[in-house]
């Protein structure tokens, strides 16, 4: 069974299987060992779930309701886009590549020698590690994304 297969035969079961174990061996089996199957079954039994609650006003807890729904809720999107991360690593990386050609940077090394030039190094290494270190950490699931997509295609 492949994963159109799977599609097909869940949504040909329509509302009557009610639990997992319920579901013909062939789609728990492909469930198993497929990711994106597996999430749209849940994503079904979940909604399912939803709507067999009984209505909001004849509840006193709302709270299964509610973080049942959450799962519907549209993703929150970045707070800053990626294309504003991009900006800004290259504005500085370009800052870091052009300040040994600005006219304080000659002052520094009049004044100093070339003693400032490692702990400088240093001070804009950690910045650009640091940027790339919340960048990378901030668009993780983006990355894996692109990654599962890149590895799927080239299969
Ligand atoms: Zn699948």
């Amino acid at each position: 069974m492949n994963c159109v297969d799977f599609l097909v035969a869940l949504d040909a079961l329509d509302a009557q299987a009610g639990s997992l174990s319920a579901l013909p061996i062939a789609i728990r089996h492909h469930a198993a060992g497929c990711p994106d199957c597996r999430l749209v079954l849940e994503r079904q039994a979940r909604a399912l779930a939803l709507c067999r609650l009984s209505p909001i006003s004849l509840q006193k807890d709302i709270c299964q309701r509610v973080m049942t729904g959450v799962l519907f809720a549209p993703r929150p999107q970045p707070v800053m886009p990626l294309r504003n991360w991009l900006a800004a690593g290259i504005v500085l990386l370009a800052a870091a590549m052009v300040s040994p050609l600005l006219h304080d940077y000659r002052l520094l090394q009049a004044d100093y020698g070339n003693s400032f030039i490692i702990p400088l190094t240093l001070v804009l290494g950690a910045a650009i590690s640091l940027y790339m270190l919340v960048f990378v950490g901030s668009h993780l699931r983006d990355f894996s994304t692109i990654w599962r997509r890149w590895l799927s295609s080239h299969r």
